[in-house]
């Protein structure tokens, strides 16, 4: 049933689970584990619908490349996905098996152990059953671009199509206008206590499971667990600590633009490095699509950002807001977008402001920064995707001088794809949760989401963080049987 926590403050004693945030990560676990038969208590920060009230609080302060983080995030029911643009990619096993360019680790687990539940994200997206990622084009001659391989998702917006389900779903609570504010850590028992939230009155009360989940997005989880003064007391956060560090989101970077030879087809091309490319420069993985003009009517992904604040421009009168998306329409022949793997950078990171918000959390600084790997990985890829376009017949490419002379300041936007500020790693040292999602010093406090990435590789994050999820589900599943003396078949 869907509460609104302003009016209706009916929280259970005790619940098995809680989940705070309910875009596509916590709706997709509340449901399941509900239908699991455990008690569930989602918990939302926003409404049902845009309302600057509750989307104020993603206000950031930043220190380094701009990440847009107020607009290109949602703070409501169903989150960002209220205005993803649905584009699926699945991640290779190599993305797993082999580290990122830099000196951090890798995934600490192999694909395999998320591969199995791509079916299942893949249905919850509304992508066809056994469809196969389709390739829109061929690979370029020399081996070094496959051709890109996706789907597109309608895009499923998770408010809307799982309304009934978070409505009728016995034993799941959800409220929404129901802000996490802090989480308190038992130092003795090694356990998350509660959740304590609060309306927008500042009325606060504790929220209390035997498991927690944490799927607030990327900046919010780690913006929770710094602004927890128990779990810094029990040092499981340290102040110099691995939350809020490695930062990443895809690059879109501005390669350049491009002529076809004549006779070719106009369509859109969509290309993906190789194996072979990654192994050669040791560089991160990258998409390119290129496009001609006249058939592109918005550049980049930002056509969703754009689309969703007009339409609130044209009854809220927030235009301004969009002034900083009227910058995405690219004149020339033809445009290249691309979507390049940042590489974990320890320095790239969310820290916590001196300023505190209307509830009394700590605002963040973001401080989104690269390294000169990423420009080795965007070096390679724009000489080597226009020396092979040019060898394939394709046409010619004319790229920005800053892509091969990295002494010149880079052009690129973000995409709205934050990971990485609670990573998974094999120890503490190099991460912030264990290969099962919990973070490290705690029995009990789980996190879902693209934070946990170890590396992004130039997959979309959501389908991938659902498969993450579903796993989640089952892992929690097991723990609350094994505690109910329920014998769990291996
Ligand atoms: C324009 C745009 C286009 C995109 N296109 C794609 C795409 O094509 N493909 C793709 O894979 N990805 C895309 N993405 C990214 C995608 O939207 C995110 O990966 C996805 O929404 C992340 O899901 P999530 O559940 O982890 O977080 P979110 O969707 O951000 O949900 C987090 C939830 O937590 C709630 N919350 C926050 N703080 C609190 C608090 N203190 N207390 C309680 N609740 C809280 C929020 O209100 C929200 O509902 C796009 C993003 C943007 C902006």
């Amino acid at each position: 049933m869907i509460k609104d926590y302003q009016t209706q403050k009916t929280l259970r004693v005790l619940y098995d689970v809680c989940i705070v945030g309910a875009g596509p990560a916590g709706i997709t676990l509340a449901l399941r584990l509900a239908k699991a038969g455990w008690s569930v208590a989602l918990l939302e920060a926003g409404g049902q619908a845009y309302a600057e009230r509750s989307q104020d609080f993603y206000t950031c302060t930043s220190s380094g490349l701009e990440l847009y983080p107020h607009d290109t995030r949602l703070r409501f029911l169903g989150g960002t996905s209220n205005h993803w643009a649905g584009r699926c990619r699945p991640f290779d096993a190599s993305d797993f098996s082999d580290p990122p360019p830099g000196a951090l680790p890798g995934w600490p687990i192999a694909y395999a152990e998320v591969e199995r539940y791509l079916p299942a994200a893949m249905d919850i997206v509304d992508l066809e059953q056994g469809a196969d990622f389709r390739a829109v084009n061929t690979a370029l001659n020399g081996g070094e671009f496959d051709a890109d391989r996706f789907l597109l998702s309608p895009p499923t917006r998770f408010a809307q199509k799982y309304a009934a389900a978070l409505n009728d779903t016995p034993g799941l609570d959800v409220f929404i206008n129901c802000n996490c504010v802090d989480l308190h850590f038992d130092k003795a028992s090694g356990n998350l206590a509660s959740v304590m939230v609060s309306d927008y009155e500042r009325h606060r009360e504790a929220v209390v499971a035997k498991q927690f989940v944490l799927a607030m997005g990327a900046i919010e989880n780690a913006r929770q667990l710094l602004n927890s003064g128990s779990l810094a007391a029990a040092g499981v956060v340290g102040k110099d600590g691995m939350v809020g560090r490695c930062l990443m989101d895809h690059l879109n970077v501005e390669m350049g633009t491009f002529i076809l030879k004549s006779g070719q087809d106009t369509g859109l091309r969509s290309y993906y490095t190789s194996e072979a490319f990654a192994k050669t420069y040791k560089a991160g993985k990258g998409n390119v699509s290129a496009a001609v003009l006249d058939q592109v009517k918005t550049y980049g992904r930002m056509a969703e950002v754009k689309q969703f604040l007009e339409s609130l421009a044209c009854r809220w009168e927030v235009a301004d807001k969009i002034d900083f998306i009227a910058n995405f329409s690219c004149p020339g022949d033809g445009i290249i977008g691309t979507m390049i793997e940042q590489c974990p950078n320890l320095q790239s990171r969310v820290t916590l402001h001196r300023e505190k918000d209307a509830l009394g959390v700590a605002k963040v600084n973001v401080n989104w920064a690269l390294t000169p790997e990423d420009r080795h990985t965007i070096k390679c890829i724009g000489t080597e995707l226009a020396k092979q376009f040019a060898d394939s017949g394709e046409g010619f490419i004319k790229l920005n001088e800053f892509v091969y002379d990295t002494s010149k300041p880079l052009k690129l936007e973000p995409h709205a794809h934050h990971m990485g500020t609670t990573r998974m790693a094999a120890s503490p040292e190099h991460g912030v949760v264990d290969h099962d999602c919990k973070v490290f010093g705690t029995n009990n406090l789980y996190v879902a989401g693209s934070s946990i990435y170890a590396r992004g590789a130039a997959a979309n994050p959501t389908m991938p963080l659902l498969q993450f999820a579903l796993r989640l589900v089952d892992h929690l599943d097991e723990r609350l049987r094994s505690a109910n003396g329920v014998v769990v078949a291996s």
